[in-house]
């Protein structure tokens, strides 16, 4: 069976005293008997630490949103993943579309980060997804394809076990648009297609694949609730405490999949 995830990614906000404000309220807020999801939060890199020393529970983990495709030295600006590791920071989200499009990030450079991050155990929740130039071209699965072959296949079977993936329709993230949860299932079902036919059946039903784009607390049941849907990976929302903790609560009565 699969566990789910509601994970925050934070991107470049808010400022320090924001951020504290809301490490505070997710700790006090984020309810203790949280339905078998796991909860995740994913802050800049400057307030993990802080985070960790705020947290007085062991139930909310933290993840950063990129890491180095170097290992270590003459790297400046580069935080590694051993160094992710040596502070206890167990997720990192690698090959966000913000990624790809603003920092040239593409398949080469993310299968580097990723074996780097699973040399060092830290767990890659790797994003894929299309542009909606893409989507009206109906080229989204050769895309998506791409993204996953580029950049996993040539992972082990044991390796492979361990990433998270998350599909992110670029034209669904910080647009209010999300995507259906047809369109989203669809997407989820190809991937783990994708995964069965280069790995194997039990590898394939046992990947956890987040959505990510625009869940709000509107629409994370009917997302979540989907066969192939394992929980959320959000942004926007999961600035806003109460709007992220009512996510959080609309997975309750959803079954492990
Ligand atoms: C994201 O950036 O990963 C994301 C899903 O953003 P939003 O929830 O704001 O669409």
């Amino acid at each position: 069976m699969r566990k789910k995830i509601v994970a925050g990614n934070w991107k470049m906000n808010p400022n320090y005293p924001e951020a504290l404000e809301l490490l505070h309220y997710l700790n006090n807020n984020i309810p203790r008997e949280h339905y078998n999801v796991d909860i995740l939060i994913c802050p800049p890199f400057i307030y993990l630490s802080e985070a960790q020393k705020l947290f007085n529970r062991t139930d909310i983990y933290l993840g950063a949103q990129n890491a180095s495709s170097y290992t270590n030295g003459a790297y400046t600006g580069e935080i590694s993943a051993s160094m992710l590791k040596s502070m206890r920071i167990n997720y990192v989200i690698i090959g966000h579309s913000e990624r790809r499009q603003y920092f040239g990030e593409n398949e080469e450079v993310l299968a580097k980060k990723i074996k780097l991050c699973l040399q060092e155990n830290v767990i890659p929740i790797y994003c894929v997804g299309e542009t909606l130039e893409q989507r009206n071209a109906n080229e989204q699965f050769d895309i998506v394809e791409k993204q996953i072959s580029g950049a996993l296949f040539d992972l082990s079977a044991e390796q492979i076990n361990k990433i998270i993936i998350a599909y992110e329709p670029v034209w669904a993230i910080g647009t209010g648009v999300n995507a259906s949860p047809h369109q989203a299932q669809e997407m989820h079902m190809f991937i783990r297609n994708l995964i069965m036919n280069k790995y194997d059946d039990t590898i394939s039903r046992e990947l956890i694949i987040l959505y990510g784009g625009s869940v709000k607390k509107d629409n994370a049941n009917e997302l979540f609730s989907m066969p192939d849907i394992d929980g959320g990976l959000i942004g926007g929302a999961s600035l806003k405490g109460e709007e992220f903790v009512s996510i959080i609560n609309t997975t309750k009565n959803i079954v492990n999949k």
